[in-house]
Order: structure tokens, then sequence, then C-alpha cells
């Protein structure tokens, strides 16, 4: 391909609304431009290396004995009904209509429709394992689309549903696509991690996201500094932490002027934060929730919705905070009407002795309250996100931080969804059961821009050599000047016969033009040919990642350009 005529617009300037590498990066390169809000055309260069993405991913699934399919984009609400998930999807389900009135969604993901498919031809114990996946369109109206592809409205995802006899098989089946992920993410040259993302009981092995490393990644990981335990901030379970035995004193109301954070409360009442209690009102389909939580802690959404059984919430509104009888900033547990509100208290909370916390008026805080004999929550879980210096639940050891960006998470949906829409299948005793179900995804183009995430300096991207849409720009430094033009066209056609993947920059550019739009797309190797070193009989091969060239000889280069190569892409 010549630069001449490839379509790749670079742009000078990015939107602001660009804040992380890839988005700028491939904005700027002129490998993407956004449509609408979340949604992105990809040009040829994105192109290029979502599809050599695929090619890894549809290699490794065949090698784990998983199918292709291609199912709909658009999934009838029946299914969804019968899986109970037409309802509480919630916001990011893109509904809509047909001509006759009948309730279609964009399917945000398949499991309604891989079971509807393998229920109708799947009947015997005979017929399984069986494991078939897609690559495909995605809807999700995100509530915060935003870093480009990170989360976007539309994107390409490998989805991928197992289903099995019994658990054991389901656990082969897991484990297969675990390290099926684990190639795939090697093979596309990342740096990542498997983390836990249970929800079920600590120790679990239910689920699995694929995380790679990077400062901008939205996730948090928390890993052991002792064990190899890791798991997504937002899943990580906690046991509660024990309070030593104290003697329970009386409660006592005590006046706490202009003192809104719970910090603040704590110097004004010269208390020690760990004898604290804040709280945080979220709104919902179930009306008012209070969160609380130790001074120190903080609340984890996602196990405040699975706890309450709720769709999504949202931060609740004064106004509703005073139809409940409390006021931000002076929140407590005590004295609230439960038919007014959804009290839930962490586990921790109900360890501690003589606490204070909000009166549920302004200007005024409890101390020495006591759990259960002040107070009764409503649902007493563990709703506190892991932080920094936490106990590590596996061995005790001390949990650090990391930030990830979740490309792939594997699942064990077991009966969940076979149960309920009848996935049946007949075993060797005859009797009917009800298939047990794993399913595996990846975000292609999430994958994409976490590649540049990982690989980038100030001049561009730097592209893992295993998916860089080419292999080699050819820059000639003056295309008028015949010899440099000729062996510029000779060195391109001998490489693209070798069978490497190679552009060359034919424009009439200036060599500095050419050189920094060479670093701005990111191939792993540029061969310079300049007048200087074409006297000597001589090509110059510089590598992105390191900025290192190396002179080879005008007329035997190709071995080396392949090896260089070779040793990149490993
Ligand atoms: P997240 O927690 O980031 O919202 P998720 O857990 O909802 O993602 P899954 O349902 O597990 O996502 O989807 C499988 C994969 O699809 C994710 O691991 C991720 O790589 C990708 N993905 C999910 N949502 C988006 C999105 N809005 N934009 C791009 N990729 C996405
Ligand atoms: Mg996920």
């Amino acid at each position: 391909m010549l630069v001449s005529k490839l379509y790749a617009p670079t742009l000078r300037e990015v939107p602001a609304e660009a804040e992380i590498p890839s988005h700028k990066l491939m904005l700027r390169a002129g490998y993407m431009r956004k449509s609408a809000t979340g949604m992105y055309t990809f040009l040829p260069l994105a192109q290029r290396v979502l599809k050599k993405i695929e090619a890894i991913i549809r290699e490794e699934m065949e090698a784990a004995g998983a199918q292709e399919i291609l199912m709909p984009v658009l999934q009838p609400s029946e299914l969804w009904k019968q899986s109970g998930r037409w309802d509480a999807y919630g916001g990011e389900m893109w509904r809509i209509k047909d001509r006759h009135g009948h309730d279609y969604c964009l399917g945000p993901t398949h499991e309604e429709m891989i079971t509807f498919l393998a229920q109708m031809d799947v009947n015997s114990y005979r017929q399984l394992p069986l494991n078939l996946y897609q690559i495909q369109d995605k809807f999700r109206d995100e509530r915060r689309p935003r870093f480009g592809l990170m989360r976007s409205r539309e994107f390409i995802m490998k989805d991928g549903y197992s289903f099995d006899v019994d658990e054991a098989g389901l656990d082969k089946a897991y484990e297969k696509m675990y390290q099926a992920y684990t190639n795939i993410f090697q093979r596309c040259g990342l740096v990542f991690r498997p983390v836990e993302a249970d929800s079920g009981a600590i120790g679990g092995n239910g689920s699995h996201e694929f995380m790679v490393l990077a400062d901008s990644g939205e996730a948090e990981i928390c890993y052991c500094t002792q064990c190899n335990y890791a798991a997504d901030t937002e899943k990580a379970e906690l046991h509660p932490l024990e309070s030593a035995p104290e003697e329970l004193k009386e409660k006592e109301k005590v006046a706490t002027p202009d003192c809104k954070t719970i910090q603040a409360v704590c110097d004004y009442l010269k208390a020690p934060v760990e004898k604290s209690v804040k709280a945080v009102a979220y709104t919902s389909a179930k009306g008012l929730i209070l969160c609380f939580v130790r001074g120190d802690h903080e609340v984890n959404e996602t196990k405040v919705v699975n706890t309450v059984g709720v769709p999504e919430i949202e931060m609740a509104p004064a106004e509703e905070l005073a139809a409940a009888g409390t006021h931000g900033g002076y929140m407590g547990p005590c004295g609230l009407d439960p038919k007014k509100v959804i009290i839930v208290c962490d586990a921790t909370v109900m360890n501690m002795h003589n606490f204070c916390c909000g009166a549920n008026e302004e200007g005024y805080h409890w101390i020495n309250v006591n759990p259960g004999r002040d107070f009764t929550p409503t649902y007493v879980a563990d709703i506190r996100l892991m932080q920094e210096g936490d106990p590590c639940p596996h061995c005790g050891g001390t949990i650090a931080k990391a930030r990830g960006i979740e490309v792939g998470q594997i699942f064990k949906l077991r009966d969940k969804y076979s149960a309920s829409m009848g996935a049946t299948i007949l075993d060797e005793t005859g009797k009917s059961i009800p298939m047990q179900m794993g399913c595996y995804g990846i975000g292609v183009g999430r994958t994409m821009a976490a590649a540049v995430e990982q690989n980038n300096d100030k001049d561009g991207i730097i592209w893992p050599a295993q998916i860089a849409p080419y292999h080699v720009l050819i820059v000639p430094v003056n295309i008028k000047d015949d010899a440099i033009r000729e062996k510029a066209f000779s060195v391109y056609e001998e490489l693209t016969k070798a069978g490497l993947e190679v552009l060359l920059d034919d424009r009439d550019e200036r060599p500095g033009v050419k050189f920094k739009d060479a670093d701005l797309y990111g191939f792993p190797l540029r061969i310079t040919i300049g007048k200087k070193t074409l006297d000597k009989g001589q090509i110059e091969v510089r590598t992105r990642k390191t900025g290192e060239t190396v002179l080879l000889p005008a007329d035997d280069f190709t071995g080396t350009v392949r090896d260089m190569l070779e040793a990149l892409q490993k």
C-alpha cells in the first residue's frame, strides 16, 4: 500500500474530549473517527488491527474446540422476559419497537439468544460438550460513554458460550477458555493479569476478568503483595473486620456545628475515624437507600445494587433525604423509619462499639452508638470497597492496588439461563436436566485501545508487532530522486514478496513530516532510504519501540528485516 493512497487522515489537534492516549492517538493518527457519542467509524489502519486481533481470537477459540456462529443483533423481548432480564437490565439496554409495536432490543449480550438456540436443538448428553462463539457488534446505552473505544455504545465483542452435562464438564470448559484467553492476550503482545471477579463466595472460581495493566484503566485491581490473589476492586469480597470488646456506653446527642464531612466530625469530637460511621444515600427503584460504612471505608455501589436487588442506583437528591427524615452530612442509622428508607449496613459496622454517626438532624451527631441496641438495619452485608492495606481474604497478607482495563471476562453461568429458559437435555439415565453453561466475552475494540494505552510515547503509537496494521514503513527521503525512488519501490516489492506487510510513503513531503507521521502511525519497523546511505550501498532500519537503527546492505536485507520483525513478535 502506498501512503499517498491510504485513507488515514492525520489531525494536528484532537478534540478536547479525548482524554487518554489511545483515544487521542487513534484520532490523531487517522485510525478512526467519531460518528456520534460512543460510536466510531474504523478507518483502514484500525480495521487491519481489528482483523488481526479477531484472527488471533478465532485461532485460539477453534484450537480450544469452539465453533463460530453468527446470531442476529436484534433480539425479541420474549426471550428476555423468559430469563427475567427484560425488566432487570436497566437503562443500558437499547429497546426498540417494530412497526407492529413488538418490543426488541439491540443485543447488549447474547445469553438469551444462545440458550434459545440450544434449547431447540440440543436434547441429549451425547451432543455435549458444545462451545459456540461469535464476533459481532454489541449495543449498550452506557451511562457515561467515554475514553473512545474503551466505553462506547456500539462495540465489537467476541462472545462465546459453553454447554455441558454437569459442573465437572463446565469446570473443564472454563479452564480451557481461561487458557485460550491467556494465549489470546499474550499473542496480542499485552501485559495483563487475570483477576477474580467472583460474585459468589470468597475463594470461588466462578468468574475471572482479564485486565490489561495501565494507569488510565477504568477498573481498579486489588492484589495481595504476598500470595497470588488478585481481584477487581468492585467485586473484591471482604471479611468483616473485628473490633476489640468494649463496655457499651450511653448514647448521647452532641452538637457538631459545620461538621459536614466525617473527618471534620472526628476532628471536632477528637474521635479516631475508625470509631465513626458515615453514610451514603442512593435513590433506587425500591426507594431511598442509606448505606453505612466505617468512616475510613468507602461504599461499593455494585455490592449495594446486588444486596438490595435493584437494577441501578443514583445519588439521592436532598428533597428525598428530607422526606425520609434525615439531612445530608448528618445521616445516621438511628431512628429512621424502615418504611421510608432501606438501611444497608456494612458487616464491619455491626462489629463496632461506641461509634459516632449523624443524628439525622442538621448540626448534630450521636456518640456511643451501638448496633443492635440502637438500630436495626434492613440489610447487613459486605458493601465496602477493598482498600490498600486491607488484609488479603486468602492469606491475610497486605492488599495493594493497580489500575487495569478489563479486556475480557469469563463466567460460569451454571443453569441460570438453561433452567429459566428450559434448555434441558436427557442425561445418561434418561433424566431431564438443565445444561451447565459458561459465557466468555472479549472486547475487540477495547483490546485494540488497551494495546495503544500500554504502548505509546510522546510521538505516537508503538504497536505490538503481532497486531500492527503494517510491519514496515518505507520512507524514501526524497521521492523525486530517481535512485531513491527506484530503490524504495524495489525494497517494497521484495519485502512484500517475502510475506511482510509493507507501506511505502511515496508522498512528496519533507523527510521531517514523513518521520513524524511514521512515529505517529506506530508500525514496528521503518526503513529509510536516503542519498548518503544509498551511495554507500546501504539502507537504514529503525525499530519504533527502541529507536535503535541498523544499516543493512541495500541488496541483502530481507532476511535480517524478517528476523527483526520476528524478534519483535515474540
Ligand atoms: P464493564 O465492566 O467495563 O462495563 P462489562 O463487565 O459490562 O464491562 P461484559 O459484559 O463482561 O462487560 O462484556 C465483555 C467484554 O466486552 C468486556 O470485558 C469488555 O472488554 C467489552 N466491553 C463491555 N462494555 C464495553 C463498552 N461499552 N465498550 C467497549 N467494550 C466493552
Ligand atoms: Mg465484565
